[in-house]
């Protein structure tokens, strides 16, 4: 037995698992999924190469409204005289905004494992990677697990788009990721891409005391709400003193002597540049499907290249294999990963569940927030709808 001991040291320990369901990751879409599938009765192993919660809850959702709250603060306090009160000081302390954040996101990534072990899902902290249609490899430093599953379902979820162009490697470059445990004290921040995430950011550091400019390729901000809303939120951007630059692509980011950021665009056929401290890419999210070797499995990708492919049942083109959340592709919201798990397990047992994409509520954190449900007025104009329009002034 000694022996056994350090030659597992050494070459690691490997095991075989059989289970009903295997889920790979442990964000919204796939916790949910195995909480579900648990409660009724199926044995379930989860693999998780980072923490549990995933995107949404260690660098997405929960840290970014974290920081959105006490951006918000400091702007009412900013203003606290309007309510009739005197503050004589306020200042917005970058590193302890961050410790608040990840003090939330550590409270909620252990509610998440302590679902986990009371659900009894067996959790393997590893990389996994497809054998063949049933059998899926995870790997942890040298551990390798080898699971045998009657279901598959793959929820790994998305990561930032980066944009390729020269000067995109400078080190105040980030993506939201960077930007969510960015410390240092700025006075001024470049957004590339007014998309939700871009124009969260562009209030969180306004209202922090920043100087914003936010560069848009297309020629609105928030392209997926209503024009008359993507204006509104625009002019009340422009009001708090954030610069919007729509129509305009970035060709190139330099850097000058004093170590600051300039960031070139195109806009009009002119050239012009804008210098800040830091950068922000928020140019999108893309599938992550690197490491899965989907190609030992027949489940095709969505026609664009963009995702796996899968039906409103949540199925794959292998009939046992599944796809929720950011990896299909359908919509990139933490509620729909979640609700999209329910409907994969639910077929699973043996039901006839299907998504149904016509109603679903989407909040963008912007001061004032945005909310929407179903289709939007372009939307229901372009597919010829005949619609009635009504509007109420939200202060009334
Ligand atoms: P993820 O949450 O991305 O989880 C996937 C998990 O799989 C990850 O933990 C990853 O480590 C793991 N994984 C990947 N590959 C493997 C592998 N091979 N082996 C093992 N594990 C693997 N949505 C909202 O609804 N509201 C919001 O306010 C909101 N704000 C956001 C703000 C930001 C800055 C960002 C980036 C996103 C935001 N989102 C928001 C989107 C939301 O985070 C995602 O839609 C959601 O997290 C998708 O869930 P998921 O389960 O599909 O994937």
């Amino acid at each position: 037995p000694k022996l056994d001991y350090f030659a597992g040291m050494i070459n690691g320990k490997k095991e075989d698992i059989n289970t009903d369901i295997l889920i790979i990751g442990g964000g919204p879409g796939g916790y949910v999924a195995a909480i579900h599938a648990a409660k009724n009765g199926r044995k379930v192993v989860l693999a998780e190469r980072k923490a549990m919660g995933g995107t949404c809850l260690n660098e997405g959702c929960i840290p970014t409204k974290a920081i959105v709250k006490s951006a918000e603060l400091f702007e009412h306090i900013k203003n606290a005289d309007e309510f009739g009160l005197e503050v004589k000081e306020a200042r917005a302390d970058m590193n302890r905004i961050i410790d608040r954040k990840n003090s939330i996101k550590d409270t909620l990534v252990s509610g998440i494992e302590y679902l986990m072990n009371k659900n009894e899902i067996r959790v393997i902290k590893g990389s996994a990677s497809f054998v063949d249609e049933r059998t899926v490899s995870v790997k942890s430093g040298r551990d390798e697990y080898t699971v045998e599953a009657e279901n598959i379902i793959i929820a790994t979820g998305s990561t930032s788009s980066t944009l390729k162009i020269p000067g995109i490697d400078n080190e105040f470059v980030m993506n939201s990721t960077k930007a969510l445990d960015c410390r240092d004290n700025m006075d001024c921040v470049t957004i590339i891409g007014g998309g939700v995430i871009g124009m969260e950011f562009a209030f969180i550091y306004s209202n922090l005391g920043m100087k914003v400019n936010v560069v848009e390729y297309f020629d609105r901000v928030l392209t997926m709400v209503d024009s008359d809303v993507s204006e509104e939120i625009c002019k009340i951007a422009k009001q708090r003193g954030i610069g919007i630059h729509t129509g305009s692509k970035v060709t190139r980011i330099g850097r000058e002597e004093n170590g600051k950021a300039v960031v070139f665009f195109e806009k009009d056929g002119t050239e012009r540049f804008i210098t800040s401290d830091k950068v922000l890419v928020a140019t999108g999210r893309e599938p992550d499907v690197q490491g899965l070797e989907l190609e030992n499995t027949g489940a095709a990708a969505n026609e664009n290249g963009r995702g796996i492919a899968v039906d409103s049942g949540m199925r794959t083109s292998v009939k046992h294999i599944y796809a929720i959340g950011d990896v299909n592709s359908r919509m990139q919201l933490a509620h729909v990963a979640s609700h999209e798990g329910m409907v994969a397990v639910d077929n699973i047992l043996g039901k006839d569940a299907h998504m149904d994409y016509t109603a679903v509520p989407n909040v963008i954190f912007t001061s004032p927030e945005i909310a929407n449900v179903g289709l939007t007025e372009d939307a229901a104009l372009r597919e010829g709808l005949n619609i009635s329009v009504s509007k109420f002034p939200f202060g009334a």
